[in-house]
């Protein structure tokens, strides 16, 4: 039901939403621009590791933001440093926020640098659902350099978690960043090739051992133990991490450490970061390792501890 518009008018008046929504046009602006470069910062400096995440989206999740707005925030903020001109477009209203969001992976892409104008004067007239699909298409082909098929999906809560964490695979092993549908092509590939599981099959080393040797290299079948004792998860007691895990040392390369399973712990960004800094104790051996804080305390959700399998690492 409508209200009459006099009666708006008096609402207006009366407790000067209106005046305070105008005033607080800018000062919106304002602040989104400063946030934007502030996410864009802990985005470069990788930050979030620091913080327990494994993308910004996530430090803005645990920090009160919604994983999209701080995805947004580090767009725009990475667009602004490419761009400073945008500023006064964003912060007089000529383009909004969320458009320049939409658009900052073309304003950002080395083969539109030519065109940024036009994609520009299309943030600020067009709407954002045509924006985006626009958006979509062309960096899609720019990819491709071929048309592409738009396919839509649903899936489940559940399937996205589970493309998430295969995509996070696949990427690890391509070794270079894939799109959605790239992923999807690159994982329906590897099941008709019989690879379904992705996981290297256990075989027999190529690489001597690395014992003497000063070699760098971790040789596959070690990388292949050493995630199979955890079932591809951070070896730390009660993480549950999978995605973008890493090699530890044990014993130091430097110092003589081996790239042996027996010297190397998957580790989690967020506790690889803490054990490098010292933060994080390792004791014991590779296989039954014992973790402890910088103080000397086991951390909770060892072996035999009751409780304290909670979520992750903030050890
Ligand atoms: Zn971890």
């Amino acid at each position: 039901m409508a209200i009459p518009k006099n009666q708006v008018d008096r609402a207006w008046r009366e407790d000067g939403a209106h005046e305070a929504i105008l005033a607080g046009r800018r000062e919106k602006r304002t602040l989104e621009v400063r946030l934007a470069r502030q996410f864009l910062a802990v985005e470069r400096s990788a930050h979030f590791v620091y913080e327990s995440c494994v993308s910004v989206a996530e430090y803005g999740a645990r920090f009160g933001y919604s994983p999209q707005e701080a995805k947004a925030l580090a767009s725009v903020g990475a667009v602004l440093e490419a761009m400073p001109d945008l500023e006064a477009a964003l912060l007089d209203g000529r383009l909004t926020f969320d458009a320049v969001d939409v658009v900052s992976k073309i304003l950002l892409h080395p083969a539109f640098t030519g065109v940024r104008g036009n994609w520009l004067k299309l943030a600020e007239g067009g709407d954002l659902r045509s924006l985006r699909t626009a958006v979509r298409k062309a960096l899609a082909e720019e990819e491709a350099k071929q048309a592409l098929v738009p396919k839509t999906i649903y899936m489940t809560p559940e399937g996205e978690q589970t493309f998430f964490e295969a995509r996070c695979k696949a990427i690890r092993f391509v070794g270079h960043s894939m799109s959605e549908g790239e992923t999807v092509e690159f994982l329906s590939q590897k099941w008709l090739d019989g690879d379904g599981d992705g996981e290297p099959k256990p075989g027999k080393r190529r690489l001597p051992p690395t014992k003497a040797g000063d070699s760098r290299y971790v040789p596959a079948e070690v990388k292949r133990q050493v995630r199979a004792r955890t079932h591809g998860k951070c070896a730390v007691w009660g993480c549950w991490r999978r995605a973008f895990t890493q090699l530890a040392h044990l014993f130091p390369h430097q110092d003589g450490g081996n790239q042996e399973a027996e010297n190397t712990a998957l580790l989690c960004p967020r506790h690889h970061a803490l054990y490098d800094k010292g933060l994080l104790i390792i004791e014991g051996t590779a296989e039954n390792p014992i973790f402890k804080d910088v103080k000397g305390n086991l951390l909770p959700g060892g072996p035999g501890s009751t409780g304290g399998t909670g979520p992750p690492g903030d050890g």
